[in-house]
Order: C-alpha cells, then sequence, then structure tokens
C-alpha cells in the first residue's frame, strides 16, 4: 500500500515509514481492495467490512488516509475509507487538496506505472524489486 508526504526516500535510511506500523501489513491486501475482480468469491460488502474493522485498530490510520488523500488513490479501503467515502470527504473539504505524487524510485510510483500501463523506469523498477524483496523477507520472517 502505498506513502509521507509520507514518502519514503529511496534510500538505506532506516527511518521509519509510517507503513511500517500499518495493521495491514499482516494481512491479505484483497481485503482492502474489495473492487479488485479476482476469484475470491467474497461479497465486496464484507469485504469492506473486514477492511474497516482492521482500519479502525490501525496506529496509522490518520497517515494512511492522509496518504490515500494527496496521492489520490483510485481503488481500495484506506484510513477506514472507501474511495467513495474519500470523494464525500473531498466534497465536504469543499475542494480538492492539491495532488502529490509519489517521487519515482518509490513503490507508489511503480504501482502508479503499473496502474496506467506505463514503462518502469529504472528508479522504480529498482524500488519495485527492493519492496518484492522486503515482502518477501518479511513473509520469511514470519514464517520462521
Ligand atoms: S488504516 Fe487500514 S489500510 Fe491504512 S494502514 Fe491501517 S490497516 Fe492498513
Ligand atoms: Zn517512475
Amino acid at each position: 500500500m502505498a506513502n509521507s508526504i509520507l514518502a519514503p526516500t529511496p534510500t538505506t535510511d532506516a527511518r521509519e515509514h509510517w507503513s511500517e506500523r500499518s495493521l495491514c501489513r499482516q494481512i491479505d491486501a484483497d481485503v482492502f481492495f474489495p473492487e479488485r475482480d479476482d476469484a475470491d468469491p467474497t461479497p465486496r460488502a464484507e469485504k469492506v467490512a473486514t477492511a474497516k474493522a482492521i482500519c479502525a485498530l490501525c496506529p496509522v490510520r490518520d497517515e494512511c488516509l492522509q496518504a490515500a488523500l494527496d496521492n489520490d488513490e483510485e481503488f481500495g479501503v484506506w484510513g477506514g475509507l472507501t474511495k467513495a467515502e474519500r470523494n464525500r470527504l473531498h466534497g465536504s473539504r469543499g475542494s480538492r487538496p492539491p495532488r502529490i505524487l509519489m517521487p519515482c524510485g518509490t513503490p507508489a510510483a511503480a504501482r502508479r506505472h503499473a496502474r496506467h500501463n506505463e514503462p518502469l523506469d529504472e528508479a522504480c523498477r529498482r524500488a519495485a524489486a527492493r519492496d518484492r524483496q522486503e515482502r518477501a523477507q518479511r513473509r520469511a520472517s514470519r514464517a520462521s
């Protein structure tokens, strides 16, 4: 998921990013993307309810919602809100906040390229590879 302005700089800097403390790191991401048309027969509303229940307990809920608003995330439950709910939040605030996109060289930028069918530049290719590697390491450390 994505990420302080909130932006993690693509370096070896070990400063902790909020997503490191997210509850959903431990959970199957599909629950948070109920609109995804996959083989999972779980009804959409049920996935949304599950995701929201998890977000309600998450220590970085505010950071997560802010990042989703800033990045104009199109899909998924972020900070306990669906895309439709985030849109209403924009409306109730009167105007859209400035759109801040994550810079190339971050996993979020790599995902954005993928979503838009854009070719991956070198920085993003590396960020995606690093992200995959870190996920694999986390999985491995959980399994052991
Ligand atoms: S608020 Fe929800 S989606 Fe965001 S990091 Fe926490 S658990 Fe994940
Ligand atoms: Zn890029």
